[in-house]
């Protein structure tokens, strides 16, 4: 099935023994000073048992300032050695290969993260971070240099395999090579050799420290998908030059924080394998291999980018935290017991905004593989969890995986919840990976899946369970206002699923996650939908690129929002609306109610009213609330 993926393939004298990479993904797992934690080592110990090839750390801080978040490793001191010994000796009983990434932020940093100013080439604020930086002088640009090579020396003496200068996505180094920060007048800006500088004399001083076959392979980004930023026609120069210079390999990425996160980590906006034919590119012009990355989660579309010759090694930073164990199903044969990334950005990517740590909406295991206890219980249970959303799925998955004998009760003919009508919005077709792989994890672990039942109080009381847990979710918010009743007038989540059907001019009231959603799939479907808002923005409780991306597809099918409007009274041929002018009517055939959800807690009220012990769980109620859901599922499973 797989013609290249597990073939061997040699990154300087290193031999790599498959094509899978995990590229540098921030956790935020180690202590504030740069210190290696269990959680750390054990995050990175279950993908080697996993069988990827080779991990690439995320970024190591190359002195005490140099942070863009406040729990990443550092090798800048010579004590942080042997913790990073110790994680290496647990990462290569698998045979997997460990490079260091090492970086310095630039302007991609805040005080607060880094403890002093962020510096940069020149004076411009990185529209993510917002800090003006300060402009970095030769001294400390120099000292900046040294700083790398002594990280790279205390590197090879931990036992690491090699080393990734990253010169991508903006931070320091990408920062040099650009126009779009540097307007340096000095031997550092201005051409593109002299804005390469501070690479080559970094890379110079590294070698030095490591020798001649120790592998440094560097990062850098393609295009940076921003105005005057650095596109491909440098970095056809470059790659070339960094070949000449001495690097071993070149991993090619998209990006910078100003690119606000649409290509650097793709979200399911995102094409596929965005990055390939820039790889491809690449490959072309060098003889040193070429990683390409970018939305490719998928064994068979891998090995498919090798078996072109578009790149020699694939990396895959979300698929690996999704599913740790993608190498070995994706060899055994198992491709369709992975659990595949949704691209939905909101475990890996929106909490680290706030400092948070790397979790996963679909992988709630991932970084608290060092506290999980999945040992075997000695006196299983009788359990029943109602409600098949989300939350009650991870219940039920980990629960019986620990033993339990769980019954799953689930009101429709599928689970999902509404994650089921999720998966409808525009571009998140792949939402369906998450909910395909619960129904086979239902399957291995035994769980009883009674669907097309509505799970009652004498049911429960007659089924003598140990230990009850109520996931319902919640119900749509239907308000009472005239003409609600008329037979046009449907849920959002009915349309979104085909239960219903739209007409071809839809208003839809409510301006949050699901009701731009609706909108945006009718858009695609030519339905002209209109969106009204009660507050004064649409999308207020969406944070990150999601919010971004979703804005841009609701321009991009040209749908109306009317803000500070208020749905009055719905009519035969209009609904009536209320803003800042008064009353006034809006003429569609069809009006799709989106104005949020209300918890479903009947059942959970009259269990405890009879005396039932039960375990709460918040249902999950819009995309965004599924992170949440997983996570307090995959909890309660374990504590059962
Ligand atoms: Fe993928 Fe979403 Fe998990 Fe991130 S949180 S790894 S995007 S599924």
């Amino acid at each position: 099935m797989y013609e290249k993926l597990f073939t061997p393939m040699k990154i300087g004298n290193v031999e790599i023994k498959n094509r899978l990479v995990v590229p540098a993904m921030v956790t935020n797992y180690c202590t504030e000073d740069g210190y290696i934690t269990e959680q750390y080592i054990k995050y990175h110990e279950a993908k080697a048992k996993g069988g990827w090839g080779l991990i690439i750390t995320e970024d190591y801080a190359i002195n005490p300032t140099a942070k863009g978040y406040n729990r990443i490793p550092g090798l800048f001191k010579d004590d942080q050695i042997s913790g990073n010994m110790e994680f290496l000796k647990r990462i290569h009983q698998y045979g997997t290969k460990v490079f260091c990434q090492m970086y310095h932020p630039g302007k991609q940093s805040t005080t607060e993260a880094a403890g002093v100013q962020p510096v940069a080439p020149s004076v411009i604020p990185c529209p993510a971070c917002r800090e003006y930086p300060k402009e970095i002088s030769i001294d400390e640009i120099h000292q900046i240099e040294k700083d790398f090579a002594s990280t790279a020396k205390r590197a090879k003496e931990a036992g690491f395999d090699g080393i990734e200068l990253h010169c991508a996505h903006g931070y320091l180094m990408a920062e040099f090579l650009s126009t779009y920060i540097n307007h340096r007048t000095d031997e550092y800006g201005g051409c593109l050799l002299n804005r390469a500088r501070i690479v080559k004399e970094t890379y110079d001083l590294m070698r030095a420290e490591v020798g001649p076959d120790f592998p440094i392979i560097v990062r850098l980004s393609a295009f940076e998908d921003v105005p005057s930023g650095r596109d491909i026609a440098e970095t056809r120069v470059l790659v070339k030059l960094f070949e000449e210079w001495g690097f071993d390999a070149i991993n090619l990425s998209n990006g910078l924080y100003g690119s606000h996160g649409r290509v650097t980590i793709a979200s399911y906006n995102q094409k596929h394998a965005l990055g390939v034919d820039y790889a491809k590119e690449v490959k072309e012009i060098v003889n040193i291999p070429v990683i390409t990355v970018n939305r490719i989660n998928d064994p068979l579309m891998a090995d498919g980018i090798l078996t072109q010759g578009k790149a020699d090694f694939v990396a895959m930073g979300r698929g690996s935290l999704c599913d740790p164990e993608l190498p070995n199903k994706a060899m055994n044969g198992q491709a369709d017991k992975i659990r595949y990334c949704i691209g939905c950005l909101q475990g890996c990517q929106n909490g680290l905004f706030i400092f948070g740590q790397t979790t996963c909406l679909v992988n709630p295991s991932i970084g608290q593989e060092y506290r999980e206890d999945l040992t075997p219980v000695k006196n299983p249970k009788k359990i029943a969890i109602i409600g098949a959303g989300p939350a009650g799925l991870e219940t039920a998955i980990y629960a019986a995986r620990r033993g339990h004998h769980v019954d799953l009760y689930e009101t429709k003919d599928r689970v999902g919840g509404q994650f089921i009508s999720a998966s409808y919005g525009p571009n998140k077709g792949d939402f369906t990976t998450f909910l395909s792989w619960a129904n086979w994890q239902l399957k291995e672990y035994g769980v009883h899946l009674k669907l097309n039942t509505t799970a009652t109080v004498d049911m429960i009381k007659n089924g003598n369970y140990d230990e009850v847990v109520v996931s319902t979710g919640g119900t749509p918010i239907v308000p009472m206002i005239k003409g609600i009743d008329l037979p046009h007038v449907k849920l959002a989540e009915d349309i979104l699923v085909g239960k219903e059907q739209a007409g071809n001019l839809n208003l839809v009231a409510g301006g949050g996650e699901v009701g731009c959603e609706t909108a945006g799939h009718l858009g695609s479907l030519d339905r002209n939908p209109i969106i009204i808002e009660m507050k004064e923005q649409i999308l207020s409780d969406l944070i990150g690129g999601s919010h971004n991306e979703l804005l841009d597809t609701l321009d991009y099918y040209r749908v109306p929002c009317l803000t500070s409007t208020k749905l009055v009274e719905i009519k035969e041929n209009c609904a009536v609306v209320e803003d800042k002018n008064g009353l006034r009517e809006i003429p569609c055939d069809t009006v799709i109610l989106a104005l949020g959800y209300k918890p479903n807690t009947t059942l959970a009220d009259e269990l405890e009213k009879e005396g039932i012990k039960i375990h709460r769980l918040a249902g999950v109620i819009k995309t965004s609330d599924a992170l949440q859901a997983t996570k307090e599922g995959y909890e309660l499973g374990l504590k059962l």
